[in-house]
């Protein structure tokens, strides 16, 4: 393969990587899992995957390529009140669904729920339009931090109350396409 990656290390952007926190390839499998559990439970049904952008377009693809069931895509934005680290709970809704979810099986996919208070508002925005279930797939979640009691059911890990970077999730809108979660170096933070 011309230009293909051994090694996560060979991201040009792993100098800016203090630590990695979940690999690649412990993404990957777990991911796997999950499909399997995803692909039992919707047997029957078409599923229709409701991504929180941005962070979330990079887990919902990989999530998407691992299921055989029919599966539809649609995607939400939001934007939390708040400081930059301290989400308050009130969120507006930057993009709304093109699709109508009455009636249908919906599972959104967040890339990581910190306080809960984002993903809290949106089932409960969710819920009013009258979908048959409504479920969560949240590939990281900081436990220290939830602050609201969410029904998680399909889940990848439990990542320290650290910021993280990669794989969906940004700094200052970098390092998403990052194959892996980490942590960045101080220095990055002071340049
Ligand atoms: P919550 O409402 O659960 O406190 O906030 C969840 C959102 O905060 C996530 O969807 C993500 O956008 C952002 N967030 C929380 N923790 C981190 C982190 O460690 N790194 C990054 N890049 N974003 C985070």
């Amino acid at each position: 393969m011309v230009g293909a990656r051994t090694a996560q290390t060979d991201h040009p952007l792993h100098d800016d990587i203090d630590n990695v926190v979940v690999s690649s390839e412990q993404i990957q499998e777990r991911l796997q899992d999950i499909a399997a559990e995803i692909d039992l439970q919707y047997a029957d049904r078409n599923v229709l995957l409701v991504g929180v952008l941005k962070g979330a377009f990079i887990v919902m693809a990989d999530l998407a390529r691992y299921l055989t069931v029919p599966v539809e895509f649609d995607f939400m934005a939001v934007s939390s009140y708040g400081s930059a680290t301290q989400t308050s709970g009130v969120v507006r809704i930057l993009k709304d669904l093109d699709l109508d979810i009455a009636g249908r099986h919906v599972l959104v996919v967040e890339d990581i729920v910190d306080s809960g208070l984002t993903l809290n508002y949106l089932l409960r925005n969710l819920r009013a339009r009258g979908p048959a279930s409504l479920e969560i797939m949240a590939l990281l979640s900081k436990p220290d931090q939830i602050r609201v009691d969410l029904p998680i059911r399909y889940h990848g890990f439990q990542v320290p109350n650290v910021f993280v970077v990669g794989y969906g999730l940004d700094y200052a809108e970098r390092y998403r396409h990052l194959p892996y979660v980490g942590t960045l170096k101080p220095s990055v933070y002071r340049d």
